[in-house]
């Protein structure tokens, strides 16, 4: 099962993702192992959408360990890139902007929350506190 991501199909919507989490397991360190938990697990969720409710086996993937979700910078509207941001206002927990596309007109807020931290000292061995498993990550639904 390879690791998915996203995609936005010719009708410009978004594929609808469906979360299973696992938690508080002991995972192996090893890379093969963890290959194999995720082809099993993909194998066996796809098999049964795919029997009872029509969903792909192909559609399911998986990942061990943290993710982040992240969007482009594209106008939510006509597709421009590069949409404008300015005006920034931190919070206590990240900063909003003032977000406008020059091509449709389009204005808007771009949102942006803490997701983690990064090392710049040397005596830091760490680039994620997320990943290192510093700071937790916590997932929230919209
Ligand atoms: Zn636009």
């Amino acid at each position: 099962m390879a690791q998915g991501q996203s995609t936005a199909d010719d009708s410009g919507e978004w594929d609808t993702e469906l979360t299973i989490r696992v938690s508080g397991a002991t995972i192996p360190d090893d890379e093969q192992e963890r290959e194999t938990i995720l082809q099993d697990l993909g194998r066996q969720v796809g098999r049964i959408l795919e029997e009872n409710h029509g969903i792909h086996a192909d559609d399911v993937s998986g990942n061990i360990g943290p993710e982040y979700t992240q969007i482009g910078d594209d106008c939510p509207v006509c597709g421009h890139s590069h949409v404008e941001l300015r005006d920034y206002t931190y919070t206590d927990n990240g900063a909003t902007a003032s977000a406008f596309c020059s091509e449709c007109r389009w204005s808007g807020t771009a949102i942006y929350r803490l997701i983690d931290y990064e090392s710049h000292r040397n005596d830091d061995d760490w680039r994620s506190a997320v990943m290192s498993g510093k700071s937790s990550a916590h997932r929230f639904s919209y």
